[in-house]
């Protein structure tokens, strides 16, 4: 149970994870009053039977704290309304993964933060600790509501993807294993700037103490000195984890050998270059960061290199779909903006390039160097032209494809034996998508259409 039985809490936020937490609170006997500035959101929670009360000082003066969804800004100088009057009535705001932390003191906890790569990490991570017969679920960020039902009271690893607004809600936080991926300007408008930034995402390391580990991406000089810096107060054991040198007391990636060096002598892991689910230098921090959290919860060698083998991957992104006649079909639909689509394109060479959609600022001009491994690109959504402009400049032969089915069918036509084609929109998907998770199932059903029909061919 949550503990909270017959106390009265109100939620802010009546998303995924607000309308969860009424949930469990609420079958944990707790009274629950719950807000969302929407109307629609509102009048649904009071549908589905939950209490809906406008807070104010009257409504809210015997609430024990204040639910609130990590969404919503919460800090100076953004704060909404309702975090000001949290503050004045001085009632703690805590997001739901607080209520897990506070509630069970039973599991392991290990929790993922960094500006790129949560998600993977997360998700491999869990992949390793399950394959290992471990019990260990995903949650948080990584969409998956802290108090979802089948994740509550568990007694193994609760595996958590933590993002800078949710670590500004957590004070219960005390993590077994602190895994913190990298560091670059992003979001700084809701933290008013790099500091507050830096700030929120440091509280991943709070109240850690030995025998509690930190595991540190430091090939940024955020993360490096942020790594210095805590091996120096020396609260936990701090493992260093670099994709670009070698590092002491750590684990590191050489030409894609995974290198653990927190041992007496330096020991090569795997060629990471075999894990075709974890393509580029991107994936090996993931993995080489998945790999050292791992080996702090006690998984075996043998077990880590089959569940490094045998991740399927995360949906959307780099995710191969299917080899066609020797063609790869990639799906990188999560790639929505120019940065995203570099990480991909870095990847592979030959590569017959599905781009396009709702522009992101700046465009696509960023990957003029990877232009080379361009054979062709296939061009949709508003931004084709644009696109087209830039690309044959660059003297980058390109076909406005209008829409997706076009794109592949024209890339499938033009592909050679060992060519790759790679949706990596560098756009968001809204002109013609209601997500990008749509618009990479939309890609995945064409490319299985090709699939059964070459099937039916041979
Ligand atoms: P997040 O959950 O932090 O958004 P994901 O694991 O979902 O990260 O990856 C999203 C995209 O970010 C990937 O498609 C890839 O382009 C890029 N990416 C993944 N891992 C890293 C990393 N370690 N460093 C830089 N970029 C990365």
């Amino acid at each position: 149970t949550l503990r909270y039985a017959l106390r009265k809490l109100a939620i802010v936020g009546l998303g995924k994870s607000g309308l969860s937490a009424a949930r469990a609170l609420s079958a944990d006997g707790a009274k629950v009053l719950v807000w969302d500035d929407n109307p629609d959101a509102r009048q649904k929670a009071a549908e589905a039977g939950y209490t809906v009360v406008e807070p104010n000082e009257n409504s809210w003066s015997d609430v024990d704290r204040v639910i609130w969804s990590p969404g919503i800004p919460h800090t100076h100088p953004k704060a909404h309304p309702l975090a000001q009057l949290a503050a004045r009535l001085g009632k703690p705001m805590v997001c739901d993964v607080d209520l897990l932390c506070d509630a069970n003191t039973q599991p392991f906890y290990v929790g993922i933060t960094g500006t790129n790569g949560k998600s993977t990490t997360t998700a491999l991570i869990t992949h390793i600790l399950k394959s290992a017969g471990q019990q260990a679920e995903a949650a948080g960020n990584i969409g998956i509501p802290a108090l979802d039902s089948p994740t509550l009271g568990m007694t193994g690893t609760y595996v958590l993807e933590l993002s800078s607004y949710q670590l500004e809600l957590v004070p219960s936080l005390r993590l077994d294993v602190a895994v913190w991926t990298n560091i670059t300007p992003d979001h700084l408008d809701r933290h008013g700037g790099m500091d507050g930034y830096v700030t929120a995402k440091r509280r991943l390391f709070q109240n850690q103490k030995y025998p509690s580990h930190a595991v540190i991406g430091v090939d940024d000089d955020y993360s490096a000195r942020i790594c210095a810096e805590l091996i120096r107060q020396g609260g936990s054991q701090v493992i260093p984890v670099s994709v670009t040198r070698a590092v002491e007391n750590g684990v590191y990636v050489k030409d894609g050998m995974l290198i653990d060096a927190t041992g007496r002598r330096p020991q090569e892991i795997c060629d990471l270059r075999e894990m075709k689910t974890l393509p580029g230098a991107h994936n090996w921090q993931n993995a080489a960061l998945a790999y050292a959290a791992s080996r702090c919860r006690g998984v075996s060698l043998p077990r880590i290199l089959d569940a490094l083998r045998s991740f399927p991957g995360l949906p959307h992104r780099q995710q191969l779909v299917a080899v066609i006649e020797d063609v790869a079909f990639i799906n990188d639909s999560k790639a929505t903006n120019a940065d995203a689509a570099s990480k991909a394109l870095g990847c592979y060479t030959d590569v017959l390039w599905i781009a396009g959609g709702k522009a992101k600022e700046g465009g696509i001009a960023s990957l003029a160097p990877l232009f080379p491994r361009i054979k062709h690109a296939f061009l949709i959504g508003e931004s084709a032209n644009d696109f087209a402009a830039v690309l044959k400049a660059a003297n980058v032969p390109c076909t406005i494809s209008g829409t997706l089915e076009n794109a592949v069918e024209q890339a499938d036509e033009m592909a050679d034996h060992g060519d790759t084609v790679l949706l990596s929109p560098a756009c968001a998907s809204f002109d013609q998508f209601r997500s990008f998770e749509h618009r990479g199932e939309v890609f995945m059903d064409i490319v299985h259409e090709l699939e059964e029909d070459d099937d039916g061919e041979d």
